[in-house]
């Protein structure tokens, strides 16, 4: 066929593009599927007209910059242009000898609309195809099917146009991939993460699991060490994660910052679950060698683990992250499982955060008194109050300090509530001396190390005390060693101007911190109040080497005496208790076993009872 491309094989092409004419509609042109003026003739006279009217569509079918083919009903390439063959690596020939099948795959949606093409129902489809290319390869192409009929309406052919869209996909699937991938790590970004989450809570009756983590002190790594080490901290921890996990079928994938996530999209259970999260914590606990040095680091990880009904992506995500967090303030170093109890708790502290300064105008706080009892006189003479404070929660209920003191501490609220406290007692204070003068009863009010830092505490206590008009000697503070020290390692400021001032200066839980005396009598305090735990050695009746518990209480006792301080036993439960430490010498006690912390109106009565003894 001359005109067709001019390689050797032209003849045979139109030859067997005539026999197929002749088959499938005799009569018609091939190429332009039209009837031309010699149909009917002979063959040669088919041939001649054949010729002269298809120059015109041969020349623009095999010039075209686009590949073209045109395929039989029976799925076979009859005539191909150069375009698609060099698309393919193939010649023309080539092609004319093969089935479409040997092209591509069809599945069967793409050759159901084919075959309602090929039987006239439909005149053009477009697909988007995957050719194979002579040396394997895929060929991404979009491909658009026009039938060609006959002069009568019937199927004839169909006229296959096909674009190479590979560069194109190729970059798209470039852009795809960036979008969803990390550029440092190369590790599934965010944004896939939740791709993949989401597809996994499409399957209702599975459970998920997810292990989100971080590492600890990588902020520290970055300033010591240079972001280029971090950035290979980074690298080497995904690393680890990928080869580790991704093989079973988990996604891993990198959240932000030094935040990885490991999804388990087909979980068998919480076991499984934890066991991950060990490994982890194992995994990237090795040390790592980044830029020539060895850099120690380790996660921490939260793990959630749940069946997929009743849960959100975002939910699950969440509840990881604050499972992380929890097993951050566990130390570190570690891994924590979800736990819904702790969660209430967290949200009720947040509540209490979030009302306590409020509710401190309302008036729900209350104050109560703990008596302070002489040990030594023999009578337990009651000497002073320890001022314990009470919040009546409108919803919660009686909560005690323990509930709310450490939030307050963290909140700040404890700088109002602090001064409430002192001024609450002070003032309860003078109304006991004005009533019994004799009792001379003094009031111990705790002191937080956030007071001395946040708020002016020696300018508060002098206004408080000139504005009930107690003396100074009845009020007495207590301090912790560590709020005595703050966080310098230096007292804090205002301990010696409160001491000037005529207050007395207690060390609150002594023995649970440094137990420095030495140091401490050095400074202005007068009153150390041994921690409760001391007298859980004083429960039985001392036999043998347990009466060691009453030498070293009695050697502490002798000690402060000898610094010139006073020594007060907190949670003394029982008469026992109570022998055993007046036996050491110790001054004064608080405990049960001579009163609870109780409303003022009790201490009223003590004092009304005239000599104070209980
Ligand atoms: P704390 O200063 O060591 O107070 C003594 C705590 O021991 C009180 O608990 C008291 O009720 C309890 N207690 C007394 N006797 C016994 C006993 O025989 N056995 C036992 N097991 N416990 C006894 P509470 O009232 O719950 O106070 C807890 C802590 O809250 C206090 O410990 C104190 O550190 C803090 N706190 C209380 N009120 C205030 C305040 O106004 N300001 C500040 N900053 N802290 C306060
Ligand atoms: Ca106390
Ligand atoms: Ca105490």
């Amino acid at each position: 066929m001359p005109g067709l491309s001019g390689d050797r094989s032209s003849e045979s092409i139109g030859d067997e593009r005539v026999a197929a004419t002749a088959r499938v509609a005799p009569g018609l042109c091939p190429a332009c599927a039209e009837p031309h003026s010699g149909a009917a003739a002979d063959t040669a006279g088919l041939q001649q007209a054949l010729h002269a009217s298809e120059t015109r569509f041969r020349a623009a079918f095999t010039d075209a910059g686009i590949g073209m083919a045109l395929v039989d009903s029976e799925d076979r390439v009859i005539e191909a242009n150069p375009a698609l063959a060099e698309m393919l690596g193939r010649t023309v020939p080539e092609l004319k000898r093969l089935h479409i099948h040997e092209l591509m795959e069809v599945e069967d949606h793409a050759r159901h609309a084919y075959q309602r093409l090929v039987r006239g129902e439909q005149d053009r489809m477009r697909l988007e195809k995957r050719l194979i290319h002579r040396l394997g390869h895929a060929v991404w192409t979009n491909i658009t099917i026009s039938l060609i009929r006959g002069a009568d309406g019937l199927p004839l052919y169909t006229l296959a146009m096909v674009e190479d869209v590979s560069e194109a996909r190729r970059l798209g699937d470039r852009l795809h991939y960036q979008a969803m991938h990390d550029p440092l790590t190369r590790l599934p970004n965010r944004s896939l993460f939740f791709e993949r989450l989401a597809g996994a809570f499409a399957e209702a009756d599975r459970r998920v699991g997810l292990c989100y983590l971080d590492l600890d002190g990588f902020a520290a790594v970055n300033d010591t060490l240079g972001h280029h080490v971090g950035d290979e901290l980074l690298v080497a921890v995904a690393d680890r994660l990928e080869r580790r996990f991704s093989g079973r079928g988990h996604l891993v994938a990198r959240m932000g910052g030094d935040e990885f996530a490991v999804l388990v999209p087909h979980s068998a259970g919480e076991v499984e679950l934890s066991a991950l999260a060990a490994e982890i914590v194992e995994i990237l606990g090795v040390p790592y060698d980044l830029a020539g040095q060895r850099v120690v680091a380790t996660a921490s990880v939260g793990v959630v683990e749940r069946p997929v009904p009743g849960t959100t992506p975002t939910e699950l995500v969440k509840d990881a992250d604050a499972t992380l967090c929890w097993a951050k303030s566990d130390g570190r170093a570690r891994w924590a499982v979800y736990d819904p109890e702790r969660i209430a708790h967290q949200m009720t502290r947040q509540v209490l955060a979030t009302t306590m300064r409020p509710a401190l105008e309302r008036g729900e706080f209350m104050v109560e008194y703990q008596p302070l009892v002489d040990l030594q006189g023999g009578g337990a003479d009651l000497l002073g109050v320890e001022a314990l404070v009470r919040w009546r929660h409108p919803q919660f209920g009686r909560l005690g300090p323990d509930r709310f003191i450490g939030i307050a501490e963290e909140t700040g609220a404890i700088v109002p509530l602090g001064r409430w406290v002192l001024e609450t007692a002070c003032r309860q204070a003078r109304e006991w001396l004005d009533r019994f003068p004799e009792a001379q009863l003094f009031v111990s009010v705790n002191l937080a190390a956030r007071q001395f830092r946040d708020s002016d505490v020696v300018a508060d206590v002098a206004e408080v005390l000139g504005a009930t008009r107690l003396p100074a000697r009845l009020l007495q503070l207590e301090l912790t060693e560590s709020a005595v020290m703050g966080p310098a390692g230096r007292p804090v400021e205002g301990l010696h101007a409160l001491a000037a001032m005529g207050v007395r200066i207690a060390i609150d839980d002594f023995g649970t911190g440094y137990s420095n005396l030495a140091y401490l009598s050095r400074l202005p305090v007068d009153v150390l109040k041994l921690a409760g735990s001391f007298m859980e050695g004083f429960r039985e009746a001392a036999t043998g080497t347990e009466a060691a518990d009453e030498q070293i209480v009695a050697a502490l006792v002798r000690l402060a005496h000898a610094l010139g301080l006073t020594v007060t036993a907190e949670g003394v439960e029982s008469e026992l208790q109570a022998d055993r430490l007046r036996a050491t010498g110790c001054d004064t006690a608080q405990g049960w076993h001579f009163g609870r912390a109780t409303a003022a109106a009790e201490i009223d009565r003590l004092l009304a009872k005239g000599r104070a003894t209980l």
